[in-house]
């Protein structure tokens, strides 16, 4: 039995193994055909068949092959196979953004009178999903991140799936991916990671014995704010009992694609939270440059970090400075740097809208992992629909601004700043 769009385990490649050079050459490059450098954008609908025959076998999943867009684009596949050897998984579904991937990913294993148990330091979206769960009888018990003690308390014998961002956005803090994994096994639950803020540059959740990784790749994937989108990437490696998950059950023979499998046949496609064959590529282009982004922005942001740190009435939130709280196991934990981005709290709100007014760079804009320095007043726009316990919960004040570090030159960003802190009104 075959499933279109599940990507076939390729032979490892031996000669390169660098982060940088496997984003550009450990799955098939371009197209063999002609021999393009680039995957070509399969921009149709939908795909014709040789014979009737042919049709009925692919129908039943009984030969590989395309048959419509909202199922599977060949050039999406390529964007899957990429992701899933970036993330280290077995299997990835590409969404039409990042939160119809987390929304796929979560409903795909729970049914009515399910419990998540999630980190209560999210991203304000995901917050709004899941409130928009409950009319659904799917309840989330929220709990501090990395307090031990209150997740062994929150599980109930209803409870489904663990739930946690990499990195929180806006709050910065860094799970404990490892000990939150043995928490959740322990209890024979899976753990769901939203790695869309340090995105496998910084850390693979899989590696470390996370079950699931979502990506909005919206954000550092594509890079360059073109396209919205977002992706499943499955470990391949949880055991799901199908007494707990009853939905499970007529995919256990696709083994470790059992999930993936039942999110295809299923929820994904009569969703049809799909992803365009023109974004896939955009995310495939963007892709190829996202450790050098990574690196850059990563740097601008610790620098960043330290400028603001030396200036009275500032009080800066970056996992990155050693007065952090998070920086011991964000050291432990990350590679290659502490994320690009960063928090500052200014005293007020007046004095934050005027810092932002005054920034002649940084764009004001509802985004992050942009080529381009992002800032926003996360109280007043990302978090409007949250209540003052879910902000307080997520990090979030009147007096915070988030700045999403770009690729520009350190020393404008600095002196952009400067010049804005500088004239702002104080108050
Ligand atoms: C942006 C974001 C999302 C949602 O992604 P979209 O592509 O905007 O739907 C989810 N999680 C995190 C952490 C995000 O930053």
């Amino acid at each position: 039995m075959t499933i279109s769009g599940l990507s076939n385990e390729r032979e490892e490649m031996t000669a390169v193994a660098g982060f940088n050079t496997s984003l550009l050459h450990s799955c098939e490059a371009g197209d063999k055909q002609t021999g393009a450098t680039l995957p070509p954008i399969y921009q149709s609908s939908a795909f014709y068949q040789p014979s009737a025959q042919q049709h009925e076998k692919l129908f039943h999943n009984q030969a590989p092959g395309y048959s419509y867009t909202r199922i599977a684009n060949p050039t999406v596949t390529a964007f899957e196979e990429r992701m899933t050897k970036l993330e280290g998984g077995v299997a990835s579904v590409a969404c039409a953004s990042g939160m119809a991937a987390l929304t796929n990913a979560l409903l795909n294993i729970l049914q009515a009178g399910d419990e998540i148990v999630s980190s209560a330091s999210l991203y304000g979206g995901s917050i709004d999903l899941f409130r928009d769960l409950e009319a659904f009888d799917i309840h989330t018990i929220y709990v501090k991140n990395n307090d031990w003690q209150q997740i062994e308390e929150s599980i109930t014998e209803k409870t489904r799936v663990i739930f946690a961002e990499t990195i929180g956005n806006p709050r910065l803090d860094i799970t404990d991916i490892k000990r939150l994994a043995e928490l959740a096994h322990a209890h024979g639950l899976p753990l769901i990671m939203d790695n869309t803020v340090a995105t496998a540059y910084l850390v693979k959740p899989l590696e470390l014995g996370a079950d699931i990784v979502i990506n909005s790749t919206s954000k550092y994937i594509n890079g360059h704010s073109d396209a919205i989108s977002g992706v499943i990437t499955d470990g391949g490696s949880f055991s799901w009992d199908t007494e707990k998950y009853p939905g499970m059950k007529e995919f256990k023979k696709f083994g470790k694609f059992a999930y993936t499998a039942k999110l295809r046949n299923g929820l994904f496609r009569n969703t049809g939270a799909c992803m365009a064959p023109q974004t896939a590529y955009y995310n495939l282009l963007g892709m190829e440059t996202l450790g050098l982004r990574m690196q850059r922005e990563c740097e601008n942001a610790y620098k960043l970090a330290e400028y603001l740190d030396s200036i009275e009435g500032i009080e800066v939130n970056y996992p990155g400075l050693p007065e952090s709280p998070w920086h011991k196991l964000a050291k432990e934990q990350l590679k290659h740097g502490y994320g690009a981005i960063l928090t500052i709290r200014v005293g007020s709100k007046e004095r934050a809208f005027s810092i932002i007014d005054s920034l002649e760079i940084p764009m004001i804009v509802s985004n992050i992992g942009d080529t381009k320095s992002l800032v926003i007043h996360p109280e007043s726009t990302l978090n409007v629909h949250s209540t003052r316990q879910e902000k307080q919960d997520a990090g979030v004040y009147d007096d915070l601004i988030r700045i999403s570090v770009g690729i520009e030159d350190i020393e404008d960003l600095i002196a952009d700043f400067k010049q804005a802190i500088r004239g702002a009104k104080c108050s």
